[in-house]
C-alpha cells in the first residue's frame, strides 16, 4: 500500500492541508476553546516537515517516531502531546516496517487511538478528536472483515470519520477546554475532531 517514501509523502500532504486549513481549524476553537488549534497544529506539522526533511528515516515506524516527537516537543496545546503520543504508539506497531499495507493501517489507527485514550482520558461521545478517530477505525475493521479491498476500507474510514466529526456538533464537550462550556459548546463541531477528519481524509486521498 505505502512504501516508507510515501508514507513520508503522505505526512507532508497532511502538514499541506493542515497549513491549507489553519484559519478553519482556529475559527473551531475560537467557538468553543481558546482560538489555536489551527495554529498548534500548523505549527506541529512545519516541524514534523522540518524532522522529516533530513531524509534519515530508517523506516515507516521511524517516520511516525519522528512525526511524534515533533508534535509533542512543538505544540504548546493540548492537541500536541495528545497527537503526539497517537504517532508515536502508532510507530511501535510499524516498528522495522519499510512497507506498510491496510492490516497495518488498521492497527495504527487502533494504537493511535489507544494512546490518545492513555493520555487524556476521553471515550467515544467527549467530542474530541476520538469521535473521528474512532468511529473511522470501526468502519475500517468492518470494511476489512467484509474483504474490501484498501481504497475501500480508507474510504469507509474517510467517510466514518467525517460523521463522527459531524456528530460532534450535538454533542457537549466533557473533556479539554471546551468542557467550561458545558451546554454552551453544542452548536459547534470540536476542532480536534476536524483535523483528525482532515488527517483521514489526506490518508485516503494519497492512496486512492
Ligand atoms: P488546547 O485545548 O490546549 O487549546 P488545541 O486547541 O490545540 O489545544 O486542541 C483542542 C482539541 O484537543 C479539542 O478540540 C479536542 O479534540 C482535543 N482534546 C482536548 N482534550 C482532549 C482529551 N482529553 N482527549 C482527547 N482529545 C482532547
Ligand atoms: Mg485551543
Amino acid at each position: 500500500m505505502a512504501s516508507t517514501k510515501e508514507v513520508i509523502e503522505i505526512i507532508n500532504a497532511i502538514a499541506s492541508k493542515i497549513e491549507e486549513n489553519k484559519m478553519y481549524l482556529t475559527e473551531l476553537d475560537a467557538s468553543i476553546g481558546d482560538g489555536d488549534h489551527g495554529l498548534n497544529m500548523s505549527k506541529g506539522f512545519a516541524a514534523v516537515r522540518e524532522a522529516l526533511s533530513k531524509g534519515d528515516s530508517k523506516d515507516a515506524g521511524d517516520v511516525f517516531k519522528k512525526t511524534g516527537m515533533a508534535l509533542v516537543s512543538h505544540v504548546g496545546g493540548a492537541s500536541g502531546p495528545l497527537y503526539g503520543t497517537a504517532f508515536m504508539k502508532a510507530a511501535v506497531v510499524v516498528n522495522g516496517k519499510e512497507n506498510i499495507n491496510i492490516e497495518d493501517f488498521v492497527n495504527i489507527l487502533k494504537a493511535a487511538i489507544d494512546g490518545v485514550k492513555l493520555r487524556g482520558k476521553a471515550e467515544l461521545g467527549e467530542k474530541t478528536m476520538l469521535d473521528a478517530l474512532i468511529p473511522a477505525y470501526e468502519a475500517a475493521v468492518k470494511a476489512k472483515e467484509k474483504g474490501k479491498d484498501y481504497k475501500e476500507v480508507l474510504s469507509d474510514a474517510s467517510k466514518a470519520a467525517e460523521e463522527g466529526a459531524v456528530k460532534t456538533e450535538k454533542i457537549i464537550a466533557t473533556k479539554g477546554r471546551a468542557s467550561y462550556l458545558g451546554e454552551r459548546s453544542i452548536g459547534h463541531r470540536d476542532p480536534g475532531a476536524a483535523s483528525a477528519l482532515i488527517i483521514i481524509n489526506e490518508i485516503y486521498d494519497f492512496l486512492k
